[in-house]
């Protein structure tokens, strides 16, 4: 067996130590002889996995007591929709900021629900908003924003301040990856299968007092009153995805929590961005204010080389880099499970075909 380094954007690389941890109990979890997957959701032992997994999350990102944190299925997609549901009926409309392909999406989510305003709009030019140049509605149900945009690789360098308008914030591919300030936000939440587990999962946490305001018509599956009063378990939750989600919280409490895996993050980022930067042959589009270091779309010099840059990349260990159709070229997303060796191999591949081919 030999292991690559994969670059997907998601579902993407779990931290090989967990996968290791979760073979070892596949069969038998903790002599209870059965695995996870076979588990009652409400029997002692899953119980037990559930509520471990939450109070270790509670512990890595800080999470104040007033927040509910939610384990459910649906992914980001299925929170496009859910947001407006449960928060827009206040107001009836809401602000989102549009930096990329995901903001978009849940754009077009919301506008189903009630009236939304883009506020800024950076989704052509791979940057995002300067802070000050905000203007947030004050009758806004909620401001939705994409810290993190998975296609483009355009992180926010900072949290927007929206002073009473409830914060709203799709993490999926930047969760966990440095401490945030939980306070500052609504709701914030996650698809899992970028930086938190296997799909199948997706985290909020929400805030208490927004959660209550679903009008009547809202699917119980969509309402986050109701799973929020049945602790995720209002129908079966994706208990093999919330058993290796939290094995994951332990591995990232292991490495020292999210201060460190910040450094490690950052660290990992500017070594790839310092490779393509001191090139002619390699070239990220992106604003070098709000680069990402989690996804690092670049392109070469000749499109035409692409096909045998993952080609060889591929007989070299490096799997997946190619980019999206959107953007082109090649995307690395290297997440908290990438380790820095991977990036380093990734690094010196690139030098290596740029002398062959540059
Ligand atoms: C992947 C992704 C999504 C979509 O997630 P699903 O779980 O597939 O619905 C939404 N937003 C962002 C930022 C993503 O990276």
């Amino acid at each position: 067996m030999s292991r690559v380094y994969n670059f997907s954007a998601g579902p993407a690389a779990l931290p090989e130590a967990v996968l290791k941890q979760a073979q070892e109990e596949l069969l038998d979890w903790h002599g209870t002889g059965m695995s996870v997957m076979e588990m009652s959701h409400r029997g002692k032992a899953f119980m037990r996995i559930a509520e471990e997994a939450e109070a270790d999350l509670r512990e890595l990102m800080e999470i104040p007591d007033d927040y509910k944190v939610l384990f459910l299925q649906g992914g980001a997609s299925t929170q496009f929709a859910m947001v407006p549901l449960n928060l827009m009926g206040r107001t009836g409309r809401a602000d989102y900021i549009n930096t990329g392909s995901w903001s978009k999406k849940a754009i077009a989510e919301g506008g189903r629900y009630g009236e939304v305003k883009v506020i800024a709009d950076t989704a052509a030019d791979f940057t995002v908003p300067d802070a000050d140049s905000l203007e947030i509605s004050p009758d806004a149900a909620y401001l939705h924003y994409t810290p993190n945009e998975t296609i483009q690789g355009v992180e926010f360098p900072y949290v927007p301040e929206s002073g009473e308008v409830p914060l709203v914030a799709d993490m999926s591919s930047t969760i966990l990856s440095r401490p945030v300030e939980v306070s500052k936000f609504g709701v914030i939440y996650a698809g899992a299968q970028k930086n938190v587990g296997p799909a199948g999962l997706t985290l909020v946490i929400v805030r208490e007092d927004l959660i209550g305001h679903a009008p009547e018509s809202c699917p119980a599956m969509l309402n986050y009153q109701i799973h929020a009063d049945a602790g995720s378990m209002y129908n079966t939750p994706p208990t093999y995805a919330w058993y290796l989600a939290g094995l994951v919280f332990k591995w990232l409490k292991a490495q020292g929590g999210l201060e460190v895996m910040a450094v490690i993050n950052e660290r990992k980022a500017e070594a790839l961005y310092a490779a393509i930067d001191e090139s002619d042959f390699y070239h990220n589009p992106v604003d070098p204010k709000c680069r990402s270091w989690m996804n690092v779309p670049f392109t070469l010099a000749d499109p035409a080389l692409d096909g045998l840059f993952l080609e060889e990349a591929a007989k070299a260990g490096l799997e997946t880099l190619k980019g999206h159709r959107s953007v082109g070229g090649m995307r690395a997303s290297i997440y908290n499970a990438m380790p820095e060796a991977g990036v380093q191999a990734l690094i010196d591949f690139m030098k290596e075909f740029e002398r062959r081919h540059g």
